[in-house]
């Protein structure tokens, strides 16, 4: 049977990951024992604090191994929602949260439940990959909104404006946001709950997985705070991988608007149901416990971020819009190289440096940089890559 007739419709244009195509790469050069440097990460490089590992053991231990609520043990709801009200000053009730599988099943499962076919998702360039699949999975369309290393890539205000039709249903905010570490201000914020004013069918998701994650004097925003009054058209999507370092464990959140909450709910006992039940209780943990974990884990990144900012950009012919938080740096390549596809494949083979091509981003000028690495990996990886753009 045509590959055409076994696959849908809906899977058919879906992209695999280009970020796992790389890793397989530089994976298989070590195995042939090449020597192999990798800044591609997209994930802590630090353990699951102690505090957290043991409270989901003992979970295990008391017998937590059951099915559980879809939307997730009331207990943690109940965290989530204190959390978000008293840390990112958004009154949230526990019904308005929902327990996902990752901050992506927070927002794979809101865009199946508010998107219709042709809709429109507007999605700020450079952007976390899986947005526009994600939209495409739900039958809506992305719509792309470039923005320029010259303005520091800020949302162009007007441009925005300009994009909104009929068919628009919502638009993505991520800050502090993957990949140029681009960290939202206040008046930026103010300035687009204006525009999502004069539209009411247009809804927002805030996608702030990481808030933590922030240079020295850079402040976190939520966008639900800074528009109070669009409360029941901003979806906030956050999670514990990065900020506690728990990535595979697979804990995220969607809170919002209850009808709509109450729907996610439904198509996630349909598909998935409850997040595996011992994880929960050490989110949990996480959240009644002290922060001083993730204050330390930001303080290391913050020193590894400068290591990168510095390393990059002492080296001629490399620019950079200095990242505010998150783990990555997204430099603009030098003007001659055609393809930062091509340009991340060889300068894996040459001098054994794994990055991610800017265009798996939405960007073909530039290259993602992730100082989730120890320093002596990062100060190796900016010494792989200055050789390597010298020598063009
Ligand atoms: N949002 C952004 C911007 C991300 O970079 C990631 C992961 O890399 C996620 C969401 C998803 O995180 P999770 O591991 O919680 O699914």
């Amino acid at each position: 049977m045509p590959h055409s007739q076994l696959i849908s419709q809906r899977a058919v244009s879906l992209q695999p990951s280009l970020t796992l195509a790389i890793n397989a790469r530089a994976k298989a050069l070590k195995e042939e024992g090449k020597d192999i440097c990798s800044l591609s990460a997209g994930e802590p490089n630090f353990d699951t604090p102690e505090f957290i590992v043991e409270a989901s053991i003992k979970a295990l231990r008391d017998g937590v191994t059951r099915y559980g609520p879809a939307s997730g043990d009331p207990e943690l709801r109940e965290a989530i929602a204190a959390k978000l009200s008293k840390v990112n000053g958004i009154p949230t009730a526990s019904e308005n949260v929902l327990v996902t599988n990752g901050g992506k099943q927070a927002i794979y499962n809101l865009f199946q439940v508010i998107l219709n076919a042709g809709d429109e998702v507007l999605i700020p360039s450079p952007y976390w990959l899986s947005y526009p699949e994600i939209a495409i999975l739900a039958g809506a369309k992305p719509i792309k909104l470039p923005s320029s290393p010259l303005t520091g890539f800020a949302l162009d205000l007007m441009a925005l404006e300009a994009s909104i039709n009929k068919k628009t249903r919502l638009l993505i905010l991520n800050s502090p946001a993957n990949p140029t570490g681009r960290v939202m201000s206040l008046d930026e914020m103010k300035s687009i709950a204006e525009i999502i004013r004069r539209h009411p069918h247009v809804l927002v998701m805030s996608d702030e997985i990481y808030e933590f994650l922030l240079a020295d004097g850079e402040a976190h925003l939520s966008f639900g705070a800074v528009a109070p009054d669009l409360i029941d058209r901003v979806f906030t999507v956050n999670g514990f991988a990065k900020g506690w370092a728990m990535t595979g464990w697979r804990i995220g959140y969607l809170s919002g608007n209850r009808e709509v909450l109450r729907v996610a709910s439904a198509l996630q006992s349909q598909s998935t149901s409850n997040v595996c039940s011992f994880a929960q209780r050490g989110a949990l943990a996480a959240l009644e416990g002290s922060n001083d974990c993730v204050v330390a884990m930001a303080k290391r990144y913050n020193s590894r971020r400068n290591i990168l900012i510095n390393g990059l950009k002492a080296i001629n012919g490399i620019s950079l819009v200095p990242p505010k938080g998150a783990f990555y740096a997204f430099p603009q390549l030098p003007h001659h190289v055609p393809s930062s596809k091509q340009f991340c494949e060889r300068i894996l083979e040459e001098v054994g440096l794994a990055l991610i091509p800017g265009v798996a981003f939405g960007d073909d000028r530039c290259v993602r940089l992730s100082c989730a690495a120890s320093s002596k990996v990062i100060a190796d990886g900016i010494g792989r890559f200055k050789s390597f753009i010298e020598q063009q």
